[in-house]
């Protein structure tokens, strides 16, 4: 059973801070963030218990990062990403740019062109093999690239084994590739695409974090707690906790107050103010919002840094954790799917998040 940390043990997770800018401290003090919440039965902790990776283990992770050379994270649309659904990629643009405090480029929408797709035997619709993708994006890597993120409207598989993906990354390429299908929230108008553009960034934030070697937070409220089911993603706020802020800074070398102020003026972060140089506290999308739990399905799987996935229900037994979950407009409910995001292990580093 999981047991929400006390708060020497938050302090301490932190490192000690001493010796940093005064701003950075500021901006680290564990007053100013959500504890985590108790986990309901279905959710991450609830079956993924982990110590959690303080400030000291990711450090001896020696994780990558971004050097002067390779400092633009790359945005690579899988077509088509016109059908209206799709999140706006120039705000995901700006706020992946604004998150990072890194150059953001969108590339032009590329073609499917190669990739093994198949018809998902549950939905009826087309799905796209992420290995190939993943092939794509690593042969495709821009040399200033410290990563390149695919993006894709359509749904992907990441063997003939499993029903479905939701993403999946190869840290040792510096590329992941996520779908946005499974984000649709089934009903149209502005709350729904606000709905959806914060589910986008929140899913290509924490990602990318992954990418950078941040594992799974245990510690707080924070954008890189597991996610067990869609509504849990959903209740997990936008911005970092003071430990993981803490590696996000240390890898990418930024203002900590000038990040918060980019932030702040990106379009795609209204509703999930973030005060620089404080508390992040009251973010639209802490607990204190958190919405009741829906008949979704549970159950998240990655093997490397968030491979969500899914298994099929005929290769592997159901666990007894299968509901309805929502699904695009375009696409049946899909009780028997399984999705998530178990992150697993990332080469050279057996102990990494989960
Ligand atoms: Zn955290
Ligand atoms: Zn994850």
């Amino acid at each position: 059973m999981f047991t929400p940390p006390a708060r020497a043990e938050l302090i301490r997770v932190v490192d000690p801070v001493a010796g940093l800018p005064p701003a950075l401290q500021h901006a680290l003090d564990e007053q100013g963030f959500d504890p985590i919440p108790r986990p309901g039965p279905h959710d991450w902790l609830a079956s993924h218990p982990g110590p959690g990776q303080t400030f000291a283990a990711f450090l001896a992770r020696r994780p990558p990062s971004p050097d002067p050379a390779r400092r633009v994270l790359y945005l690579q649309p899988f077509g088509p990403f016109d059908t209206g659904q799709e999140p706006p990629v120039d705000l995901l643009s700006r706020f992946a740019a604004a998150f990072f405090a890194l150059e953001a480029v969108v590339l032009p929408t590329a073609p499917v062109t190669g990739v093994t797709i198949r018809i998902n035997s549950q939905t009826g619709q087309p799905q796209l093999l992420t290995r190939d993708l993943l092939a794509l994006l690593a042969d495709q890597r821009p040399a200033g690239a410290c990563c390149i993120v695919g993006i894709t409207m359509d749904d992907l598989y990441p063997d003939p084994a499993w029903n479905f993906v939701f993403g999946e990354a190869s840290p040792r390429d510096w590329a992941g590739v996520y779908s946005f299908a499974r984000y649709l929230p089934g009903e149209a108008g502005p709350a729904a695409a606000s709905l959806l553009l914060r589910r986008a960034c929140k899913v290509l934030a924490h990602e990318t974090a992954h990418l950078l070697g941040i594992a799974h937070c245990v510690f707080y409220s924070c954008l890189m707690n597991g996610s067990n089911h869609l509504a849990e993603s959903d209740a997990r706020p936008l911005h970092l906790c003071p430990v993981d802020l803490r590696k996000l800074q240390h890898s990418i070398g930024f203002d900590v107050a000038a990040r918060y102020r980019r932030l702040l003026r990106s379009p795609a972060t209204p509703a999930s103010p973030m005060r620089p140089g404080g508390s992040p506290r009251n973010c639209c999308t802490s607990s204190s919002t958190r919405p009741a739990p829906e008949r979704q399905h549970v159950h998240q799987a990655e093997r490397v840094p968030c491979l969500h996935r899914s298994r099929d229900r005929r290769t592997r037994p159901d666990s007894g954790d299968l509901s309805p979950r929502a699904v695009p407009r375009r696409r049946r409910a899909d009780p028997t799917a399984r999705s998530g995001c178990l992150t697993g292990r990332v080469p050279g580093d057996p102990a990494v998040g989960s």
